[in-house]
């Protein structure tokens, strides 16, 4: 069977994270966008393994329900250079034994633990423990490895078990680096909240013979991963060059001319895009055999807010969501399965910006600097004036 599965998200626990990232809230949200697994995120916090024990079931073979939503337990953790490695766990008592070795116990610790251990570390310590781990939003400049690393191989010695995209890189931009060949990619949310344009905004469809750790463990490491599912690169936020404080998109070259300096003072980042130009072997991609598709998503509720011009999280906005989820079943059949016609018989106006999503002749503004990218429509007002891109002139 085909199950979607996003395995990288954030408990109540972590920094920056929503209070209602509880399992209670994100098992119906899930389910609504599609997906069948989800991972639990911070399962190297006491305090969030408590809640899991007390608001799932187990079912065996690493596996928790909730409402339907089943569950395998996920972390993220913060390594040497602040490099951050996702890590996919067995089962709790892993987990809390993991825990234990590798953070404080101290409950107050945040969800995303702080650990000194190099790639190559954490790779030995959770290989002992049957973890599947790998580099997580590999190509990010705060955080991501691939912005001290120019190989792989020199974090982790060794081959990891895959490499997660992150939102502001997609299929086509990472296999234009010849060594990742060799690795299965895993696209997943990050998802700081349980709103519907950040859960399962990105997610994987991997071939299963049944939803437990064994497949989901069998299925990464066998090419069993038949589809990735992710947000158009252009939406995230560090895909271009760009100030961290007034957000302008910067050329990287000029940026580098500057050392990394805005005309406003504020810091530049590199973008993924231009971090992927550095280490790429070609200037096309080149896909392995078993490189699955990769499909482009919008996040729904983003698509409404922009056609209505109101904020994402109001009533209108996801009033509108959840009548059109309520009629087609999920977000993905919404967005990608269900015919145009009978969409239009339920929102005549958001009709025609699914249709140009397919299509994909909607226009983005992209992101950078820890800025989003904007979905525009033609008609559409003019982008605020901070978003375009800027050359030596502006300094
Ligand atoms: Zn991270
Ligand atoms: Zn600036």
């Amino acid at each position: 069977m085909l199950v979607n599965a996003d395995f990288h998200i954030h408990s109540c626990f972590s920094s920056a994270s929503s209070k209602d990232m509880l399992i209670k809230n994100m098992a119906p949200k899930a389910k609504l966008k599609g997906l069948q697994l989800l991972g639990t995120g911070d399962a190297f916090h006491p305090g969030w393994l408590d809640i899991i024990e007390e608001s799932t079931t187990y079912l065996g073979d690493g596996i928790y329900e909730s409402n339907g939503m089943d569950f395998v337990l996920t972390t993220e953790v913060e390594g040497k250079h602040r490099i951050h490695h996702v890590i996919i766990i067995p089962n709790i008592e892993i987990a809390r034994e993991l825990s234990d070795r590798l953070v404080s116990k101290n409950k107050l610790v945040d969800g995303r633990p702080r650990t000194n251990y190099s790639g190559a570390e954490l790779l030995e310590l959770v290989r002992e423990y049957d973890c599947l781990i790998g580099p997580a939003h590999a190509f990010t400049p705060w955080t991501g490895m691939y912005k001290s690393y120019d190989s792989i191989y020199d974090c982790y010695e060794k081959k990891v078990d895959f490499v997660e995209l992150g939102l502001s890189a997609d299929t086509f931009m990472a296999d234009r680096v010849s060594e990742l060949k060799d690795f299965p990619f895993l696209t997943n949310s990050d998802a700081h909240s349980p709103w519907p344009h950040r859960l399962g905004r990105e997610f994987n469809a991997l071939e299963m013979e049944d939803i437990s750790f064994s497949s989901i463990k069998y299925a990464i490491k066998h090419n069993k991963i038949k589809a990735n599912y992710g947000l158009v690169p252009n939406l995230g936020k560090y895909h271009m060059t760009a100030c961290i404080k007034c957000y302008k998109l910067i050329d990287p070259l000029v940026a580098k001319e500057n050392k990394m300096k805005c005309g406003c003072g504020g810091r530049v980042k590199k973008g993924v895009d231009y971090r992927i130009s550095e280490i790429a072997d070609y200037a096309e991609p080149k896909h392995p055999d078993f490189r699955p598709k990769y499909v482009h998503l919008m996040p729904l509720a983003e698509l409404i807010s922009t056609v209505y011009d109101k904020g994402v999280t109001t009533k209108t906005v996801q009033g509108i969501w959840q009548k059109l989820v309520d009629s087609f079943g999920t977000e993905i059949d919404v967005l990608i399965n269900s015919p145009i016609c009978e969409i239009m018989n339920i929102d005549s106006k958001i009709a025609p910006a699914i249709e140009s999503f397919r299509k994909g002749t909607i226009n983005v503004i992209p992101g950078g600097g820890g800025k989003y990218g904007q979905i525009l429509f033609d008609e559409t007002p003019e982008p605020k004036k901070e978003a375009k891109p800027i050359t030596l002139d502006d300094f």
